[in-house]
C-alpha cells in the first residue's frame, strides 16, 4: 500500500540551501519524490532573533507508515547534523509531515494533518505551489483558500 505524504523542509543554521538539496536528495529509497516546490526564504517564526529560515515542501510516495516514516525523517534529521535546541529555535534541518493522505489522527509523536500549517504562511506558500486544490481533511479548505488566510509579508523566493 503506497501512501501520498506531504514534508515541509525547513533550514537556517549552516549552508541552508545544501541542507535542503541533501534531505530532498536522501528520500529515496524509503520515499520517492513526486514533486518539489521552488524554495523560499522565510522570516523566523516564534523565536525571531534568529537567521531567516529557507522553506520548501515535497510530496513523496512512500510505503511507510506514518509512525515509521516520522522514525526515519528523524533518523535523517540527525544524520543531517540537526541537534537538540528548544521549540522553534535555530535548526540544520526540520522535516515535518504536514499530509499523511487523508489521514487525520494524534497519537504522542504525531498529529496529521500537522496541527499548525494552516497558520504558517512559510509552509503554506511553497505547499499551494504544488498542491493548490489539496482539500485539509480537518477544516475543508483547500491550501489556496487556506493561503488566503494568512500573512505573506517578508516571503521571498529564493530559488
Ligand atoms: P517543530 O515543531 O519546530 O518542528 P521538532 O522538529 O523538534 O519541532 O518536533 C518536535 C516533535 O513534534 C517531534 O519530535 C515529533 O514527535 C512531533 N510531531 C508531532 N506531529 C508532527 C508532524 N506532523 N511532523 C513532524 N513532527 C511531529
Ligand atoms: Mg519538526
Amino acid at each position: 500500500m503506497e501512501h501520498i505524504v506531504y514534508i515541509a523542509l525547513g533550514s537556517n543554521v549552516g549552508d541552508r540551501l545544501a541542507n535542503l538539496k541533501s534531505a530532498v536528495a536522501n528520500l529515496a529509497p524509503q520515499m520517492m519524490l513526486k514533486a518539489k516546490s521552488p524554495v523560499y526564504e522565510t522570516p523566523p517564526w516564534g523565536y525571531e532573533d534568529q537567521h531567516p529560515f529557507l522553506n520548501q515542501v515535497v510530496k513523496v510516495e512512500t510505503y511507510l507508515q506514518a509512525l515509521p516514516l516520522l522514525k526515519h525523517l528523524k533518523r535523517l534529521e540527525r544524520a543531517l547534523g540537526r541537534e537538540v535546541t528548544f521549540k522553534n529555535g535555530p535548526r540544520v534541518i526540520d522535516l515535518d509531515i504536514l499530509f499523511f493522505d487523508e489521514q487525520v489522527f494524534t497519537s504522542p509523536e504525531l498529529t496529521v494533518p500537522h496541527p499548525r500549517l494552516h497558520e504558517r504562511a512559510f509552509v503554506l506558500v511553497p505547499l499551494a505551489d504544488i498542491a493548490p486544490d489539496f482539500m485539509h481533511p480537518v477544516f475543508d479548505k483547500t491550501i489556496k483558500h487556506l493561503l488566503e488566510e494568512v500573512d505573506q509579508s517578508g516571503i521571498t523566493v529564493f530559488e
